[in-house]
């Protein structure tokens, strides 16, 4: 069963689409947060960013680089938050990899990204640099 995303890709279901090549499209969100609210997919089916080869995520990023200033010229807005939900537990619904382009506005009452998480954690130094160190030893 293929996700509504693929079903976009292959035409089957309608969206308003705004960029298209090969291996990613971009359209309109169908719930939009914001007006110009953007969705940049890949064209292949990847339910996360860490499913995805490089190539393909070289191609997507270089589709957002390019949706962002068309994004927000198009409505003339003063920002943009551009983010992904990156798993179930994150919030994703959808299990088909999407960047969110969502255009902001000086007093639209929106957050920012860090607005998403719950109680901060207390992380002593020592936890730090061996979390710091566990990551560089996995990049
Ligand atoms: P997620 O929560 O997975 O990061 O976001 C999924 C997004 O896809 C939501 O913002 C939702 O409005 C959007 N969406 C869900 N179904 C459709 C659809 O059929 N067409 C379009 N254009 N957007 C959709």
């Amino acid at each position: 069963m293929s996700t509504i995303f693929s079903q976009i890709v292959e035409g089957e279901i309608p969206a308003r689409v705004v960029y298209e090549d090969e291996t990613t499209m971009a359209f309109l969100d169908a719930n939009p947060l914001a007006p110009g609210h953007t969705l940049v997919i890949p064209k292949d089916e990847y339910e996360r960013l860490n499913d995805i080869p490089d190539d393909v995520a070289t191609d997507l990023y270089a589709t957002i680089h390019r949706l962002i200033p068309a994004v927000e010229e198009s409505v003339d807005a003063d920002a943009s938050t551009v983010a992904f939900n990156n798993g179930e537990e994150a919030g994703q619904e959808v299990p088909h990899v999407h960047c969110h382009i969502v255009p902001r506005f000086e007093g639209d009452g929106g957050g920012p990204i860090h607005a998403i998480a719950g109680d901060r954690p207390e992380l002593a130094d020592d936890e730090l640099d061996d979390i710091a160190a566990d990551i560089e030893s996995r990049a």
